[in-house]
């Protein structure tokens, strides 16, 4: 069967409609559409350390200022500046959990959170110093991990200048036409 000129034409145009589409569908996941979770990855060795779902603002009235910041893919995520006892200041973002390592036992004195004790927080590949975890500090100085992630009454404070977005690290990583065979 022969396919007449206008049957044909039509087809063109079913065709490219089509092709435009996944075009327009591929772009928008590229770019990280509505509802999709950004993740925070160690800056020093890449780890998957925290989603952008699980950022949860946690106010202290320690905290010597705080801040807003759209550093979280589209989410504005209030940033706290907290000072320790030698003098360093850092700017944390507080997650409901994060793969970190958490280095029990928790200490009651020096917290950023009156009411709860705190651990050293590292990543689990590289060990990088990443934050803090904070559980309630009427509870034993060592948990399990599992007990720490399954309470909604504990938290993780990240050092934002520790982290790298994963949709910005993509952007990185891509590779230059000119290197491409
Ligand atoms: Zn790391």
């Amino acid at each position: 069967m022969r396919l007449s000129v206008p049957l044909f034409g039509k087809m063109y145009g079913v065709v490219y409609v089509c092709v435009w589409l996944y075009w327009l569908f591929v772009s928008c996941r590229a770019c990280g559409g509505a509802g999709e979770d950004d993740l925070l990855l160690c800056r020093s060795c890449g780890h998957e350390i925290a989603s952008d779902s699980d950022a949860r603002f946690i106010a202290s009235r320690l905290a010597l200022s705080h801040r807003n910041n759209t550093i979280i893919g589209d989410k504005r995520v209030p940033v706290q500046l907290f000072e320790n006892p030698q003098g360093f200041q850092f700017e944390v973002v507080t997650f409901r959990r994060a793969d970190v390592f958490k280095h029990w036992p928790a200490d009651k004195h020096f917290t950023w959170y009156p009411g709860y004790s705190w651990t050293i927080a590292t990543c689990p590949r590289c060990s990088a110093h990443l934050g803090w975890a904070f559980q309630p500090s009427e509870w034993p100085n060592t948990v399990t991990d599992a007990e720490f992630e399954e309470s909604e009454q504990t938290f993780v404070a990240l050092i934002i200048d520790r982290l790298l977005q994963e949709n910005f690290a993509s952007t990185l990583l891509m590779t230059p036409k000119s290197f491409r065979s």
